[in-house]
């Protein structure tokens, strides 16, 4: 589905491109969490990650390691999360799957702050779940 990405990639509407390659391209997010937050996207137009084909999967992923090398020695080795928001339900908000590289200082606010403990058994029946559901 396009989206406002399709635009970034087309040129259309400007970005601070950090690096493009023929299938991906990082550049600065607009709404920093901090400075140096980048996304790092494929150019194919699909939203989540199951609907990328696995070797742009595996593409992306070495894009987004030399990425966030990179943004990491731009912030004296800065820590770092690399994130995907995968769905609505999980906070995605731009239709084009993209990772986040967000720079992370000492007392930075920390993902997984929200836990759902497993009750008595429940563990191994949810293993055995998404076992099932494996192609
Ligand atoms: P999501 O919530 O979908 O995982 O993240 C979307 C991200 O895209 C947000 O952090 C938002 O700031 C960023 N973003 C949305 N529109 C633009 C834009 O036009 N340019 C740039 N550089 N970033 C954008």
């Amino acid at each position: 589905m396009a989206s406002i990405f399709t635009k970034i990639i087309q040129g259309k509407i400007p970005c601070e491109s950090i690096v493009e390659t023929d299938s991906e391209i990082a550049f600065l997010d607009i709404n920093p969490c901090s400075h140096g937050h980048t996304l790092c996207i494929p150019k194919r137009e699909v939203a989540r990650l199951e609907d990328l084909p696995p070797e742009d999967a595996a593409a992306l992923m070495g894009f987004m390691q030399r990425v966030a090398a990179a943004v990491s020695r731009a912030f004296d080795g800065t820590d770092y999360n690399l994130m995907l928001n995968n769905g609505v339900n999980a906070g995605q908000e731009v239709p084009h799957i993209h990772f986040h590289v967000i720079p992370r200082k000492p007392g930075s606010s920390r993902p997984f702050k929200s836990r759902e403990p497993y009750g008595e058994g429940e563990m191994a029946a949810v293993g055995e779940r998404i076992r099932a559901c494996l192609d």
